[in-house]
């Protein structure tokens, strides 16, 4: 090969391993951001992913048609997810924590809950309201007003059946609801009001 050919080999090598190296840059940066990214929301209950949640976002129930045994006493498109708890959790506290940073904008006793806390929170910069359902409220140390980190506890779970929880069984409802409007209802009669709620589902999965 003459040195002119050489020269050229040897330019279209360096191009080939910059090349390379900027693949390999974008794919180090791409795996890296892939990894930190987390998913929107926390799961509210410790070890989250192992509970079971048969009582589904947007489940349509009656006490007739109902995966919850016995059924419960509510009727309508159910707005949020519904977590059970863990064999040998129902004598057990089971702590209760923020799903994501943000501040307490409802914490009292309602009907069908029991124990109540709503909580202010932003999901890629879009407000939204995030509902803790059936905690014992005597368990709650915030007021209204204060900011809650992600996975800061808020409180325990309500006892099964007792005015902790209204008279249901010891699980979580948990729901995110669009804007910075407080919503209480946890099972809804139209299409149009559920679809003012987002499937948690999706946002602890991303
Ligand atoms: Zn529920």
């Amino acid at each position: 090969m003459d040195p002119h050919s050489l020269r050229i080999m040897s330019a279209f090598t360096k191009g080939l391993l910059g090349a390379a190296a900027v693949l390999a840059l974008l794919a180090i940066i791409g795996l890296t951001y892939g990894l930190a990214q987390t998913s929107p929301l926390a799961s509210p209950l410790p070890d989250g992913a192992k509970r079971l949640t048969p009582l589904y976002f947007g489940l349509y129930v009656t006490p007739e048609k109902n995966p919850i045994s016995p059924p419960e006493r509510f009727i309508g498109y159910h707005s949020g997810l519904d977590f059970e708890i863990l064999p040998g959790e129902e004598e057990k506290e089971v702590p209760v924590l923020a799903a994501c940073d943000g501040k307490v904008i409802y914490n009292q006793w309602a009907g069908g809950y029991g124990g109540l806390v709503i909580q202010q929170c932003f999901l890629k910069g879009d407000p939204v309201t995030v509902l803790y359902g059936h905690l014992d409220a005597a368990s709650v140390l915030f007021k209204e007003g204060d900011a809650l980190k992600t996975g800061q506890v808020i409180g325990n779970l309500g006892n099964a059946r007792s005015e902790e929880t209204d008279g249901v069984r010891k699980h979580l409802h948990f729901s995110v609801h669009m804007g910075d409007t407080v919503a209480l209802l946890g099972y809804v009669q139209t299409d149009e009001e559920l679809g003012a709620f987002i499937d948690p589902a999706t946002l602890l999965s991303e």
